[in-house]
Protein backbone atom coordinates (compact mmCIF):
# COMPACT_ATOMS: atom_id res chain seq x y z
CA UNK A 1 0.00 0.00 0.00
CA UNK A 2 1.22 3.85 -1.14
CA UNK A 3 0.47 7.07 -0.06
CA UNK A 4 -1.60 7.08 -3.33
CA UNK A 5 -3.81 4.24 -2.03
CA UNK A 6 -4.10 6.19 1.13
CA UNK A 7 -4.83 9.69 -0.40
CA UNK A 8 -7.37 8.30 -2.88
CA UNK A 9 -9.00 6.76 0.73
CA UNK A 10 -9.29 10.11 2.35
CA UNK A 11 -10.57 12.01 -0.75
CA UNK A 12 -11.87 9.59 -2.94
CA UNK A 13 -14.39 12.38 -5.05
CA UNK A 14 -11.46 14.79 -6.00
CA UNK A 15 -9.82 14.29 -9.50
CA UNK A 16 -8.30 17.62 -9.27
CA UNK A 17 -4.73 18.29 -9.03
CA UNK A 18 -2.57 21.41 -8.14
CA UNK A 19 -1.91 21.75 -11.55
CA UNK A 20 -5.69 21.92 -12.79
CA UNK A 21 -6.57 24.72 -9.85
CA UNK A 22 -2.58 26.51 -11.03
CA UNK A 23 -4.17 26.30 -14.85
CA UNK A 24 -7.36 27.71 -13.67
CA UNK A 25 -6.17 30.40 -11.63
CA UNK A 26 -3.46 31.84 -14.22
CA UNK A 27 -0.71 34.35 -12.96
CA UNK A 28 -2.20 37.61 -13.01
CA UNK A 29 -1.04 40.03 -15.56
CA UNK A 30 1.20 42.88 -13.13
CA UNK A 31 3.18 45.31 -13.87
CA UNK A 32 6.64 45.99 -12.71
CA UNK A 33 5.85 47.21 -9.13
CA UNK A 34 2.58 46.11 -9.56
CA UNK A 35 0.94 44.24 -6.36
CA UNK A 36 -1.70 41.95 -5.31
CA UNK A 37 -2.75 42.58 -1.62
CA UNK A 38 -5.77 40.79 0.87
CA UNK A 39 -7.98 41.82 3.45
CA UNK A 40 -8.93 38.35 5.27
CA UNK A 41 -10.93 38.73 7.90
CA UNK A 42 -12.46 36.04 9.46
CA UNK A 43 -16.31 36.99 9.91
CA UNK A 44 -17.02 36.93 13.71
CA UNK A 45 -19.57 39.74 14.02
CA UNK A 46 -16.87 42.22 15.04
CA UNK A 47 -14.51 44.44 12.73
CA UNK A 48 -11.53 45.67 14.60
CA UNK A 49 -10.25 49.13 14.49
CA UNK A 50 -6.55 47.14 14.33
CA UNK A 51 -8.31 44.99 11.20
CA UNK A 52 -9.29 48.13 9.57
CA UNK A 53 -5.76 49.54 9.64
CA UNK A 54 -4.27 46.59 7.68
CA UNK A 55 -7.23 46.91 5.00
CA UNK A 56 -5.60 50.53 5.08
CA UNK A 57 -2.26 49.33 4.16
CA UNK A 58 -3.48 47.14 1.71
CA UNK A 59 -5.23 49.69 -0.08
CA UNK A 60 -2.55 51.49 -0.03
CA UNK A 61 0.00 49.34 -1.34
CA UNK A 62 -1.87 48.56 -4.07
CA UNK A 63 -3.30 52.00 -4.69
CA UNK A 64 0.30 53.39 -5.43
CA UNK A 65 1.00 50.28 -7.77
CA UNK A 66 -2.56 49.68 -9.74
CA UNK A 67 -2.69 46.15 -8.97
CA UNK A 68 -5.55 44.19 -6.80
CA UNK A 69 -6.80 44.51 -3.06
CA UNK A 70 -9.62 42.04 -2.64
CA UNK A 71 -11.30 41.00 0.25
CA UNK A 72 -11.56 37.16 1.35
CA UNK A 73 -13.97 35.86 4.21
CA UNK A 74 -12.01 33.05 6.38
CA UNK A 75 -14.38 31.54 7.59
CA UNK A 76 -13.14 27.94 8.07
CA UNK A 77 -14.09 28.29 11.94
CA UNK A 78 -17.74 27.97 11.36
CA UNK A 79 -18.09 27.62 15.27
CA UNK A 80 -17.20 31.55 15.71
CA UNK A 81 -19.10 32.20 12.05
CA UNK A 82 -22.00 35.19 13.14
CA UNK A 83 -25.08 36.17 11.17
CA UNK A 84 -24.29 39.38 9.18
CA UNK A 85 -20.77 39.31 9.91
CA UNK A 86 -20.14 39.73 6.04
CA UNK A 87 -22.11 42.55 5.66
CA UNK A 88 -20.59 44.50 8.28
CA UNK A 89 -17.04 43.65 6.96
CA UNK A 90 -18.29 45.27 3.37
CA UNK A 91 -20.50 48.18 5.09
CA UNK A 92 -17.60 48.89 7.05
CA UNK A 93 -15.07 49.02 4.23
CA UNK A 94 -17.58 50.57 1.70
CA UNK A 95 -18.04 53.29 4.09
CA UNK A 96 -14.71 54.59 4.44
CA UNK A 97 -14.09 54.16 0.64
CA UNK A 98 -11.35 51.51 0.90
CA UNK A 99 -13.48 49.02 -1.28
CA UNK A 100 -12.13 45.88 -2.46
CA UNK A 101 -11.40 45.43 -6.06
CA UNK A 102 -12.52 41.66 -6.00
CA UNK A 103 -14.57 40.07 -3.44
CA UNK A 104 -17.96 37.99 -3.12
CA UNK A 105 -20.78 39.62 -1.07
CA UNK A 106 -24.61 38.60 -1.09
CA UNK A 107 -24.14 36.21 -4.02
CA UNK A 108 -22.32 38.35 -6.69
CA UNK A 109 -18.63 37.25 -7.33
CA UNK A 110 -16.74 40.05 -8.67
CA UNK A 111 -12.87 39.32 -10.26
CA UNK A 112 -11.12 35.99 -12.15
CA UNK A 113 -10.05 34.19 -8.44
CA UNK A 114 -13.19 33.23 -6.41
CA UNK A 115 -14.73 32.01 -4.77
CA UNK A 116 -13.39 34.42 -2.43
CA UNK A 117 -15.31 32.77 0.61
CA UNK A 118 -13.27 29.81 2.34
CA UNK A 119 -15.56 27.55 2.91
CA UNK A 120 -16.95 27.80 -0.72
CA UNK A 121 -13.17 26.24 -1.19
CA UNK A 122 -13.60 23.18 0.21
CA UNK A 123 -12.92 20.96 -3.11
CA UNK A 124 -9.53 22.71 -3.71
CA UNK A 125 -8.18 22.85 -0.26
CA UNK A 126 -8.98 19.08 -0.63
CA UNK A 127 -6.95 18.77 -3.45
CA UNK A 128 -3.88 20.64 -2.20
CA UNK A 129 -4.14 18.10 0.84
CA UNK A 130 -4.35 15.11 -1.26
CA UNK A 131 -1.24 16.03 -3.06
CA UNK A 132 0.74 16.55 0.51
CA UNK A 133 -0.35 12.70 1.35
CA UNK A 134 0.34 11.59 -1.80
CA UNK A 135 3.91 13.04 -1.24
CA UNK A 136 4.01 11.69 1.95
CA UNK A 137 3.95 15.28 3.12
CA UNK A 138 1.00 15.00 5.27
CA UNK A 139 -0.31 12.09 7.63
CA UNK A 140 -3.82 11.58 9.26
CA UNK A 141 -3.45 11.56 13.35
CA UNK A 142 -5.82 9.45 15.13
CA UNK A 143 -5.24 10.97 18.54
CA UNK A 144 -7.72 11.87 20.68
CA UNK A 145 -8.46 14.83 22.66
CA UNK A 146 -7.57 13.01 25.64
CA UNK A 147 -4.62 11.79 24.37
CA UNK A 148 -3.40 15.19 23.39
CA UNK A 149 -3.82 16.57 26.68
CA UNK A 150 -2.05 13.79 28.17
CA UNK A 151 0.65 14.32 25.64
CA UNK A 152 0.98 17.87 27.20
CA UNK A 153 1.16 17.18 30.52
CA UNK A 154 3.94 14.62 30.53
CA UNK A 155 5.85 17.30 28.04
CA UNK A 156 5.32 20.53 30.84
CA UNK A 157 6.06 17.59 33.73
CA UNK A 158 9.43 16.80 32.37
CA UNK A 159 9.63 20.26 30.78
CA UNK A 160 9.89 19.54 27.32
CA UNK A 161 8.32 22.34 24.75
CA UNK A 162 4.46 21.39 24.48
CA UNK A 163 3.11 20.75 21.01
CA UNK A 164 2.63 17.52 18.32
CA UNK A 165 6.16 17.70 16.77
CA UNK A 166 9.15 14.87 16.47
CA UNK A 167 9.32 11.76 19.05
CA UNK A 168 6.23 12.89 20.80
CA UNK A 169 4.35 12.38 17.17
CA UNK A 170 3.15 9.43 17.99
CA UNK A 171 1.05 8.65 14.67
CA UNK A 172 3.76 10.23 12.20
CA UNK A 173 4.82 6.56 12.27
CA UNK A 174 1.97 4.88 12.29
CA UNK A 175 2.52 2.23 8.77
CA UNK A 176 0.00 2.95 6.28
CA UNK A 177 -1.66 -0.25 6.77
CA UNK A 178 -2.83 1.09 10.04
CA UNK A 179 -3.95 3.79 8.90
CA UNK A 180 -5.98 2.63 6.08
CA UNK A 181 -7.30 0.33 8.46
CA UNK A 182 -8.45 3.31 11.53
CA UNK A 183 -9.94 4.79 8.31
CA UNK A 184 -12.08 1.98 7.30
CA UNK A 185 -13.00 1.24 10.69
CA UNK A 186 -14.54 4.74 11.16
CA UNK A 187 -11.87 6.09 13.38
CA UNK A 188 -12.14 10.00 13.61
CA UNK A 189 -8.82 11.88 12.29
CA UNK A 190 -7.16 14.94 11.49
CA UNK A 191 -4.63 15.88 8.97
CA UNK A 192 -1.56 17.03 9.68
CA UNK A 193 1.66 18.27 7.91
CA UNK A 194 4.98 16.20 8.30
CA UNK A 195 7.61 18.54 9.26
CA UNK A 196 11.04 18.37 7.84
CA UNK A 197 12.43 21.12 10.23
CA UNK A 198 14.32 21.66 13.30
CA UNK A 199 13.34 23.86 15.95
CA UNK A 200 17.09 24.16 17.15
CA UNK A 201 17.92 25.87 13.79
CA UNK A 202 17.11 29.79 12.98
CA UNK A 203 16.57 30.72 9.48
CA UNK A 204 16.91 34.46 8.02
CA UNK A 205 13.65 36.16 7.20
CA UNK A 206 12.99 39.69 5.96
CA UNK A 207 9.90 41.24 6.91
CA UNK A 208 8.79 44.46 5.21
CA UNK A 209 8.32 45.99 8.65
CA UNK A 210 10.44 44.07 11.54
CA UNK A 211 13.50 44.21 9.24
CA UNK A 212 15.62 41.20 9.07
CA UNK A 213 14.42 38.17 11.76
CA UNK A 214 16.20 35.05 13.10
CA UNK A 215 13.58 32.41 13.56
CA UNK A 216 13.55 29.20 14.18
CA UNK A 217 12.43 26.52 11.69
CA UNK A 218 8.90 24.97 12.62
CA UNK A 219 9.22 20.96 13.73
CA UNK A 220 5.29 20.84 14.51
CA UNK A 221 2.75 18.35 12.16
CA UNK A 222 0.50 20.68 13.16
CA UNK A 223 -3.19 20.19 11.78
CA UNK A 224 -4.19 21.52 8.10
CA UNK A 225 -7.29 19.60 8.17
CA UNK A 226 -10.09 19.43 10.72
CA UNK A 227 -11.96 16.39 11.79
CA UNK A 228 -15.35 17.36 11.89
CA UNK A 229 -16.24 19.41 9.04
CA UNK A 230 -13.13 18.57 6.81
CA UNK A 231 -11.96 22.16 6.51
CA UNK A 232 -8.67 23.08 6.62
CA UNK A 233 -7.27 25.23 9.30
CA UNK A 234 -6.05 28.79 9.26
CA UNK A 235 -2.25 27.87 8.52
CA UNK A 236 -3.48 25.53 5.75
CA UNK A 237 -5.72 27.46 3.71
CA UNK A 238 -4.40 31.13 3.40
CA UNK A 239 -1.49 29.35 1.91
CA UNK A 240 -3.59 27.81 -0.73
CA UNK A 241 -5.55 31.37 -1.40
CA UNK A 242 -2.50 33.45 -1.93
CA UNK A 243 -0.41 31.29 -3.83
CA UNK A 244 -4.14 30.38 -6.36
CA UNK A 245 -5.30 34.36 -5.83
CA UNK A 246 -1.40 35.60 -6.93
CA UNK A 247 -1.04 37.45 -3.32
CA UNK A 248 1.81 39.58 -3.39
CA UNK A 249 1.96 41.18 -0.67
CA UNK A 250 0.23 39.53 3.00
CA UNK A 251 -0.53 42.66 4.94
CA UNK A 252 -1.02 41.14 8.92
CA UNK A 253 -0.90 41.30 12.95
CA UNK A 254 2.36 41.16 14.28
CA UNK A 255 0.42 37.74 16.43
CA UNK A 256 0.96 35.73 13.40
CA UNK A 257 4.66 36.15 13.37
CA UNK A 258 5.05 33.04 15.91
CA UNK A 259 3.20 30.82 13.20
CA UNK A 260 5.23 32.00 10.15
CA UNK A 261 7.79 29.22 9.77
CA UNK A 262 5.02 27.05 10.16
CA UNK A 263 3.21 28.93 6.53
CA UNK A 264 7.04 28.95 5.26
CA UNK A 265 7.57 25.69 5.43
CA UNK A 266 3.83 24.65 3.76
CA UNK A 267 4.92 27.10 1.08
CA UNK A 268 8.21 25.22 0.55
CA UNK A 269 6.52 21.88 0.63
CA UNK A 270 4.23 22.89 -2.50
CA UNK A 271 7.26 24.65 -4.09
CA UNK A 272 5.35 27.70 -4.30
CA UNK A 273 7.07 31.10 -4.02
CA UNK A 274 5.99 32.86 -0.71
CA UNK A 275 4.78 36.27 -1.07
CA UNK A 276 6.11 39.29 1.01
CA UNK A 277 4.97 40.26 4.39
CA UNK A 278 3.92 43.24 6.58
CA UNK A 279 3.42 42.52 10.11
CA UNK A 280 1.55 45.70 11.38
CA UNK A 281 2.69 46.12 15.33
CA UNK A 282 -0.12 45.66 17.74
CA UNK A 283 -2.58 48.86 18.53
CA UNK A 284 -1.69 49.78 21.71
CA UNK A 285 -3.00 53.01 24.23
CA UNK A 286 -1.43 54.41 27.33
CA UNK A 287 -3.14 53.40 30.34
CA UNK A 288 -1.41 55.03 33.48
CA UNK A 289 1.81 54.76 33.33
CA UNK A 290 1.74 52.07 31.13
CA UNK A 291 1.23 50.92 27.76
CA UNK A 292 -1.18 48.13 26.67
CA UNK A 293 -3.08 46.46 23.62
CA UNK A 294 -6.15 48.34 22.73
CA UNK A 295 -9.39 45.60 23.33
CA UNK A 296 -12.01 44.06 21.91
CA UNK A 297 -13.24 43.79 25.96
CA UNK A 298 -12.04 46.63 27.34
CA UNK A 299 -12.20 49.16 24.61
CA UNK A 300 -14.82 50.86 23.07
CA UNK A 301 -12.35 52.48 20.27
CA UNK A 302 -11.71 49.05 19.40
CA UNK A 303 -15.04 48.27 17.57
CA UNK A 304 -15.09 49.92 14.40
CA UNK A 305 -18.73 50.76 15.03
CA UNK A 306 -17.73 53.17 17.86
CA UNK A 307 -16.59 55.67 14.99
CA UNK A 308 -19.55 55.16 13.03
CA UNK A 309 -21.94 55.56 16.21
CA UNK A 310 -20.13 59.26 17.11
CA UNK A 311 -20.21 60.11 13.76
CA UNK A 312 -16.36 61.21 12.94
CA UNK A 313 -16.21 61.97 9.57
CA UNK A 314 -14.77 58.46 7.67
CA UNK A 315 -11.41 61.11 6.19
CA UNK A 316 -10.83 61.15 10.42
CA UNK A 317 -10.56 57.88 11.17
CA UNK A 318 -8.21 57.31 8.54
CA UNK A 319 -5.87 59.92 8.67
CA UNK A 320 -5.82 59.30 12.22
CA UNK A 321 -4.34 55.63 11.50
CA UNK A 322 -2.67 57.29 8.57
CA UNK A 323 -0.55 59.01 11.34
CA UNK A 324 0.53 55.72 12.93
CA UNK A 325 0.69 53.70 9.73
CA UNK A 326 3.62 56.30 8.86
CA UNK A 327 5.72 58.67 10.86
CA UNK A 328 6.03 60.82 7.98
CA UNK A 329 2.51 61.02 7.12
CA UNK A 330 1.54 63.96 9.15
CA UNK A 331 3.98 65.75 7.73
CA UNK A 332 3.57 65.61 4.49
CA UNK A 333 -0.38 66.49 5.43
CA UNK A 334 1.33 69.91 6.78
CA UNK A 335 2.97 70.32 3.32
CA UNK A 336 0.41 69.23 1.37
CA UNK A 337 -2.80 70.07 2.54
CA UNK A 338 -4.47 70.18 -0.27
CA UNK A 339 -4.15 66.60 -1.37
CA UNK A 340 -6.01 63.68 0.25
CA UNK A 341 -4.78 60.72 1.65
CA UNK A 342 -4.75 58.90 -1.33
CA UNK A 343 -1.69 60.78 -3.07
CA UNK A 344 0.67 59.89 -0.06
CA UNK A 345 3.39 57.24 -0.61
CA UNK A 346 2.77 54.15 1.93
CA UNK A 347 5.82 52.85 2.81
CA UNK A 348 6.70 49.91 5.13
CA UNK A 349 9.90 50.63 6.17
CA UNK A 350 8.31 53.93 7.79
CA UNK A 351 6.43 52.15 10.10
CA UNK A 352 7.53 51.79 13.37
CA UNK A 353 7.73 48.16 14.04
CA UNK A 354 6.66 47.91 17.94
CA UNK A 355 3.61 48.89 19.21
CA UNK A 356 1.58 51.69 17.40
CA UNK A 357 -0.09 54.42 19.78
CA UNK A 358 -3.87 55.09 18.95
CA UNK A 359 -5.18 57.92 20.49
CA UNK A 360 -8.57 59.22 20.63
CA UNK A 361 -7.68 62.78 21.58
CA UNK A 362 -5.62 62.82 18.65
CA UNK A 363 -8.31 61.64 16.99
CA UNK A 364 -10.65 64.52 17.97
CA UNK A 365 -8.06 67.23 16.88
CA UNK A 366 -7.82 65.60 13.57
CA UNK A 367 -11.75 65.35 12.88
CA UNK A 368 -11.90 69.01 14.04
CA UNK A 369 -9.46 69.55 11.24
CA UNK A 370 -11.30 67.61 8.94
CA UNK A 371 -14.86 69.14 10.17
CA UNK A 372 -13.39 72.95 9.74
CA UNK A 373 -12.42 72.28 6.12
CA UNK A 374 -15.69 71.15 4.61
CA UNK A 375 -17.86 73.03 3.18
CA UNK A 376 -21.50 74.12 5.14
CA UNK A 377 -23.68 71.76 2.89
CA UNK A 378 -21.35 68.96 3.10
CA UNK A 379 -21.62 69.07 7.14
CA UNK A 380 -25.30 69.47 6.52
CA UNK A 381 -25.29 66.88 3.80
CA UNK A 382 -23.16 64.58 6.30
CA UNK A 383 -24.80 65.18 9.88
CA UNK A 384 -28.39 64.76 8.34
CA UNK A 385 -27.09 61.53 7.62
CA UNK A 386 -25.36 60.63 10.78
CA UNK A 387 -28.46 61.63 12.34
CA UNK A 388 -30.59 60.46 10.12
CA UNK A 389 -29.85 57.05 11.72
CA UNK A 390 -28.56 58.29 15.25
CA UNK A 391 -30.84 61.11 16.39
CA UNK A 392 -34.41 61.65 15.26
CA UNK A 393 -35.00 64.59 16.41
CA UNK A 394 -32.07 66.67 14.80
CA UNK A 395 -32.59 64.56 11.76
CA UNK A 396 -36.21 66.15 11.95
CA UNK A 397 -34.75 69.98 12.04
CA UNK A 398 -32.38 69.32 9.69
CA UNK A 399 -34.25 68.51 7.38
CA UNK A 400 -37.35 71.30 7.78
CA UNK A 401 -34.70 74.03 8.47
CA UNK A 402 -32.01 73.38 5.42
CA UNK A 403 -31.17 76.60 4.24
CA UNK A 404 -31.31 78.14 7.90
CA UNK A 405 -28.92 75.06 8.69
CA UNK A 406 -26.55 75.30 5.86
CA UNK A 407 -26.17 79.25 6.93
CA UNK A 408 -25.46 78.01 10.86
CA UNK A 409 -22.98 76.25 9.53
CA UNK A 410 -20.96 78.42 7.43
CA UNK A 411 -20.77 80.43 10.48
CA UNK A 412 -16.64 81.32 10.46
CA UNK A 413 -16.45 78.62 7.96
CA UNK A 414 -14.45 78.38 4.38
CA UNK A 415 -11.45 81.30 5.69
CA UNK A 416 -8.06 81.17 6.62
CA UNK A 417 -8.39 80.19 9.82
CA UNK A 418 -11.95 78.38 10.50
CA UNK A 419 -13.53 77.76 13.57
CA UNK A 420 -12.79 74.41 14.40
CA UNK A 421 -15.27 73.80 17.14
CA UNK A 422 -17.06 70.62 15.91
CA UNK A 423 -15.72 67.38 17.14
CA UNK A 424 -17.86 64.91 14.98
CA UNK A 425 -21.82 64.61 14.27
CA UNK A 426 -22.62 63.41 17.64
CA UNK A 427 -21.49 66.17 19.49
CA UNK A 428 -23.00 69.19 17.19
CA UNK A 429 -26.17 69.26 18.86
CA UNK A 430 -24.67 70.24 21.99
CA UNK A 431 -22.84 72.99 19.89
CA UNK A 432 -25.54 74.45 18.06
CA UNK A 433 -28.92 73.63 19.74
CA UNK A 434 -29.46 77.31 21.01
CA UNK A 435 -30.00 78.20 17.24
CA UNK A 436 -33.01 76.09 16.98
CA UNK A 437 -36.04 77.42 18.75
CA UNK A 438 -37.44 73.99 19.00
CA UNK A 439 -34.24 72.59 21.03
CA UNK A 440 -34.01 75.83 23.12
CA UNK A 441 -37.73 75.92 24.33
CA UNK A 442 -36.77 72.43 25.58
CA UNK A 443 -33.87 72.87 27.50
CA UNK A 444 -33.32 73.28 30.89
CA UNK A 445 -31.25 76.57 30.63
CA UNK A 446 -28.55 78.16 32.17
CA UNK A 447 -27.54 81.53 31.24
CA UNK A 448 -23.55 81.90 31.84
CA UNK A 449 -23.55 85.84 32.57
CA UNK A 450 -20.12 87.27 32.68
CA UNK A 451 -19.19 90.45 34.16
CA UNK A 452 -23.05 91.90 33.91
CA UNK A 453 -24.60 89.98 36.35
CA UNK A 454 -27.50 92.20 37.03
CA UNK A 455 -31.42 90.68 34.96
CA UNK A 456 -32.63 94.09 35.41
CA UNK A 457 -29.24 95.51 33.34
CA UNK A 458 -29.05 93.27 31.26
CA UNK A 459 -33.21 92.98 30.16
CA UNK A 460 -32.30 96.87 29.66
CA UNK A 461 -29.14 96.58 27.40
CA UNK A 462 -30.90 93.88 24.92
CA UNK A 463 -34.00 95.94 24.85
CA UNK A 464 -32.59 99.32 23.90
CA UNK A 465 -30.45 97.77 21.62
CA UNK A 466 -33.50 95.72 19.50
CA UNK A 467 -35.11 98.59 19.59
CA UNK A 468 -33.09 101.58 18.79
CA UNK A 469 -29.66 99.83 17.11
CA UNK A 470 -30.15 96.69 15.82
CA UNK A 471 -31.27 96.16 12.12
CA UNK A 472 -30.86 93.11 10.54
CA UNK A 473 -30.00 94.51 7.25
CA UNK A 474 -26.83 96.26 8.08
CA UNK A 475 -23.43 94.92 7.31
CA UNK A 476 -21.15 93.73 9.91
CA UNK A 477 -19.40 97.65 10.46
CA UNK A 478 -22.24 99.46 10.66
CA UNK A 479 -23.37 96.52 13.22
CA UNK A 480 -20.93 97.20 15.31
CA UNK A 481 -20.44 100.82 15.13
CA UNK A 482 -24.31 100.61 16.67
CA UNK A 483 -23.12 98.72 19.40
CA UNK A 484 -20.53 101.23 20.23
CA UNK A 485 -23.47 103.67 20.04
CA UNK A 486 -25.40 101.68 22.11
CA UNK A 487 -22.39 101.57 25.02
CA UNK A 488 -22.41 105.49 24.97
CA UNK A 489 -25.72 105.84 25.51
CA UNK A 490 -25.94 103.38 28.43
CA UNK A 491 -22.25 104.21 30.24
CA UNK A 492 -20.34 101.37 28.97
CA UNK A 493 -16.96 102.27 27.45
CA UNK A 494 -17.23 102.09 23.69
CA UNK A 495 -13.43 102.39 23.46
CA UNK A 496 -11.35 99.80 24.88
CA UNK A 497 -8.14 101.89 25.47
CA UNK A 498 -10.57 104.81 27.18
CA UNK A 499 -11.98 101.94 29.56
CA UNK A 500 -8.45 100.55 30.18
CA UNK A 501 -7.06 104.07 31.17
CA UNK A 502 -10.38 104.98 33.64
CA UNK A 503 -12.41 102.19 34.81
CA UNK A 504 -13.71 103.83 37.38
CA UNK A 505 -15.71 106.40 34.32
CA UNK A 506 -18.10 103.63 33.05
CA UNK A 507 -20.00 100.75 34.04
CA UNK A 508 -18.17 98.47 31.95
CA UNK A 509 -16.79 97.90 28.32
CA UNK A 510 -18.48 96.82 24.76
CA UNK A 511 -16.99 93.03 25.35
CA UNK A 512 -19.24 93.22 28.61
CA UNK A 513 -22.59 94.84 26.47
CA UNK A 514 -21.64 92.19 23.44
CA UNK A 515 -21.27 89.13 26.12
CA UNK A 516 -24.75 90.35 28.02
CA UNK A 517 -26.50 89.97 24.54
CA UNK A 518 -24.64 87.10 23.26
CA UNK A 519 -25.65 85.10 26.92
CA UNK A 520 -29.02 86.49 26.33
CA UNK A 521 -29.80 85.09 23.19
CA UNK A 522 -28.23 81.93 23.23
CA UNK A 523 -27.35 81.59 26.85
CA UNK A 524 -23.51 80.71 26.25
CA UNK A 525 -20.44 83.39 26.29
CA UNK A 526 -18.42 81.23 24.07
CA UNK A 527 -20.52 81.06 20.74
CA UNK A 528 -19.36 82.00 17.34
CA UNK A 529 -20.13 85.32 15.51
CA UNK A 530 -23.05 87.04 17.38
CA UNK A 531 -23.60 89.46 14.23
CA UNK A 532 -24.49 85.84 12.45
CA UNK A 533 -26.13 84.72 15.03
CA UNK A 534 -28.30 87.98 15.38
CA UNK A 535 -28.51 87.34 11.76
CA UNK A 536 -29.63 84.15 11.75
CA UNK A 537 -32.50 84.02 14.94
CA UNK A 538 -34.44 87.46 13.44
CA UNK A 539 -35.73 89.77 15.78
CA UNK A 540 -38.73 88.35 16.49
CA UNK A 541 -36.13 85.60 18.28
CA UNK A 542 -34.21 88.27 19.77
CA UNK A 543 -36.91 89.55 21.27
CA UNK A 544 -38.81 86.11 22.44
CA UNK A 545 -35.44 85.56 23.66
CA UNK A 546 -35.02 88.72 25.61
CA UNK A 547 -38.10 88.24 27.35
CA UNK A 548 -37.15 84.45 29.18
CA UNK A 549 -34.26 85.31 30.75
N1 LIG B 1 -8.32 35.36 9.07
C1 LIG B 1 -7.16 35.87 9.74
C2 LIG B 1 -7.63 36.75 10.87
O1 LIG B 1 -8.76 37.18 10.87
C3 LIG B 1 -6.37 36.71 8.77
C4 LIG B 1 -4.92 36.67 8.92
C5 LIG B 1 -4.33 37.03 7.57
O2 LIG B 1 -4.57 38.14 7.11
O3 LIG B 1 -3.68 36.17 6.97
O4 LIG B 1 -6.87 37.04 11.76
Amino acid sequence: MTNKDLANLIFPNIDKDIAYYENLYKPRDLKEGEKVTRFAPSPTGYMHLGGFYQAIIDFMLVKNSGGTFYLRNEDTDQQREVEGATKLIMDTLNHYGIVPNEYEYNGETVGNYGPYIQSERKEIYHAFIKHLIEIGRAYPCFCTKEELEELRGRQEARKFRTGYYGKWAKCRILPIEEQIKRIEEGCEYVIRFRSNGNFDRKFRFEDLVKGKLDLPENDEDFVIMKSNDKLPTYHFAHIVDDHLMHTTHVVRGEEWLSSLPKHLELFRAFEFKAPKYVHTPLLVKKEGNGVRKISKRKDPEASMTYYKEKGYPTLAVIESLMTIINSNYEMWHDQNPDKNFTDFEYSPKKMSASGAFYDLEKLDNISRNVISKMKATEVYDELLEWTKEYDEEFYKLLADNKEYSINLFNIEREQKKPRKDFVNYSTIKDNVWYMYKELFDKKEKEYDFKNITDKEEIKNICNTYIEKYYDINDDKDTWFNKVKELCDELGYASDMKAYKENPDNFKGNVADVSTAIRVAVTTSSMTPDLYEILKLLGVEEIKRRIELI
